[in-house]
C-alpha cells in the first residue's frame, strides 16, 4: 500500500455532498479492479454544503483517499493546480466530482497513453448530457476555435476526464480559468495528444457551478494562451514587427508632406493625411516600446522562477547530469 503510486486521480469539488459517496465507491470499484498503486486528490474548495466531514470520512477509511481542503472557493483551475502540486503518479487523471464523467473509463484512458506513446489522452463526450443551447452549442464553437488558434485540435477541450503524464502537470502553471487549456499550454512543452470517446452523464445531484458567462472568459482566456503560445520568448519580434511598419509607414507619409510643402509651396496644416502621418508615428513608438518592455517581462518572468526556456525529455550521459540555468 504505501507502493509509490502509478496513478493520481484529481477531483476538485464544491458543494457535492451527495455525489461523494458514490464518487468514491466507483473509482475505488474501478480502480482496485485496474490493479496498479494509486492515490485520488480531492480538492475541497470551499464548501459549505457538509462535503469536508463526509470526505474526512473516507479519508479516515482509506490512506489513498487524499483531501486538499482550501480556506476559501479558489475555483475550478486552482483546485487542479493544487492536485498537480501534491500527485505523486506517473500519470494524473482528472474528473469531476459531480458524477458527470464515468470512473469506467479510467483504464482505458491511461493503457491509451501508455501504450500508444501519448503525454496526454483527452476525454471526448461523444453523447454530452447536457443543455443543447446554454452548453453543447457554445463548448462547440469553443472547440472549434481553441483548435484553430492553439493548433492543437481537440473535439473536447471542456470535459474534464484528461490523463497527463507527470511531466505534463510539473511543467505548466495555471491561472484564471485556464483549466481547459491545458493541452494547448502544454504544447510549448512538446506534447502528444489523443483523444478517446467517454461515458457522459447527466447530474444527478446538485447544480452546476457554471453558467452562460462562462463563454465569455473562455474567449478571453483563449486570447491570453494564443498570446502566451506565440510571444513569450520573442515579444520584440510581434510587437516590433508591427511596430516598425506602422512607424515607417508614418515617417513615409510625413516625408511626403515635407516635400510638398518645401518643393511646392503647398500647405499641408489642414490635411488629414498629415493627421495619419502623426497617429502612425505615435502608434508605432508605442508598439516597438511595448515589445522592449515586453521582452523585459519575459526575463523576469523566466529568472525569477528558475525556468528555463526549454524543456527535456531525457538527457543521456554517463554519469548522469542534469543542466541548471546559471550553474
Ligand atoms: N468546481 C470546483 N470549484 C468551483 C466550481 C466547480 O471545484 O468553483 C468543481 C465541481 O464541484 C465539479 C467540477 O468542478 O466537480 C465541474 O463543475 P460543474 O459540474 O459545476 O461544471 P459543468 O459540468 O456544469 O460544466
Ligand atoms: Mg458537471
Amino acid at each position: 500500500m504505501d507502493d509509490k503510486p502509478y496513478l493520481s486521480i484529481v477531483i476538485p469539488l464544491y458543494n457535492e455532498v451527495e455525489s461523494i459517496p458514490e464518487m468514491y465507491a466507483q473509482l475505488t470499484g474501478v480502480l482496485e479492479q485496474y490493479g496498479h498503486p494509486y492515490e485520488i486528490i480531492v480538492i475541497d474548495d470551499g464548501s459549505k454544503d457538509g462535503s469536508f466531514d463526509l470526505l474526512k470520512h473516507y479519508h479516515e477509511e482509506d490512506p489513498r483517499f487524499k483531501i486538499i481542503r482550501f480556506r476559501r472557493n479558489f475555483g475550478q483551475t486552482a483546485g487542479f493546480a493544487a492536485g498537480f502540486d501534491l500527485a505523486q503518479g506517473e500519470w494524473v487523471v482528472t474528473m469531476d466530482a459531480d458524477l458527470q464523467n464515468d470512473p469506467a473509463d479510467i483504464p482505458r484512458l491511461v493503457d491509451k497513453a501508455e501504450n500508444e506513446g501519448y503525454d496526454i489522452v483527452s476525454g471526448w463526450r461523444v453523447n454530452r448530457q447536457d443543455t443543447y443551447l446554454s452548453r453543447k452549442l457554445p463548448s462547440k464553437i469553443a472547440n472549434r476555435m481553441i483548435s484553430d488558434v492553439t493548433g492543437v485540435h481537440l473535439h473536447d477541450y471542456g470535459c474534464s476526464l484528461k490523463v497527463y503524464h507527470r511531466d505534463v502537470v510539473k511543467n505548466i502553471n495555471l491561472y484564471g480559468e485556464m483549466h481547459r487549456f491545458i493541452p494547448a499550454l502544454a504544447s510549448r512543452i512538446g506534447v502528444t495528444v489523443g483523444e478517446e470517446p467517454v461515458n457522459h452523464r447527466a447530474r444527478q445531484y446538485g447544480k452546476s457551478k457554471y453558467g452562460i458567462s462562462r463563454t465569455v472568459r473562455v474567449f478571453l482566456d483563449l486570447m491570453t494562451v494564443r498570446f502566451l503560445l506565440s510571444f513569450d520568448t520573442r515579444p520584440i519580434h510581434v510587437f516590433g514587427s508591427i511596430g516598425l511598419v506602422t512607424l515607417g509607414l508614418g515617417v513615409f507619409i510625413g516625408l511626403y508632406l515635407t516635400l510638398v510643402k518645401l518643393l511646392f509651396g503647398q500647405n499641408i496644416g489642414d490635411r488629414p493625411l498629415l493627421w495619419l502621418a502623426v497617429l502612425l508615428v505615435i502608434v508605432g513608438i508605442q508598439f516597438i516600446s511595448t515589445g522592449l518592455l515586453a521582452e523585459v517581462l519575459a526575463r523576469t518572468y523566466y529568472e525569477a522562477q528558475g525556468k528555463t526556456i526549454y524543456v527535456i525529455r531525457e538527457v543521456l550521459a554517463d554519469p548522469p547530469v542534469v543542466p541548471v540555468a546559471h550553474a
